[in-house]
């Protein structure tokens, strides 16, 4: 058997290896969204719609939050929970919040 056909051979076997696995590679996410599920699974249990939006909401309003306690400079400096905006320690660990103002709101107080 000439030498030049093994590798020939062999050659085929491999591109033919790699052709099937990049094939399923491109293929898989297609297949899997046909099924109802994403190409790939992000962690959350539950993928449907309601929950989905559930989640965004539950994160709108987390970040709504933060929002309010940055501006009244209610975030804890320790743990970094977002206090109530009249808030003086901080919820979470007990931190007095007085300290922690935003530097816009400590420049109107005279001095340090
Ligand atoms: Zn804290």
């Amino acid at each position: 058997m000439p030498r030049g056909d093994t590798f020939a051979l062999m050659e085929i076997i491999v591109i033919a290896i790699l052709g099937l696995a990049a094939l399923t590679a491109v293929a898989r996410p297609f297949f899997r969204t046909s099924n109802g599920t994403g190409p790939f699974d992000d962690g959350l249990a539950d993928d449907s719609p309601e929950a989905r939006a559930a989640a965004r909401a539950e994160l709108e309003s987390e970040i709504l939050r933060y929002r309010r306690a940055l501006r009244s400079g209610t975030v804890c400096t320790r743990c970094g929970q977002a206090n109530p905006g009249d808030s003086r320690y901080c919820a979470d660990c007990g931190r007095p919040l007085g300290k922690s103002r935003p530097p816009e709101a400590r420049s109107s107080a005279p001095g340090r």
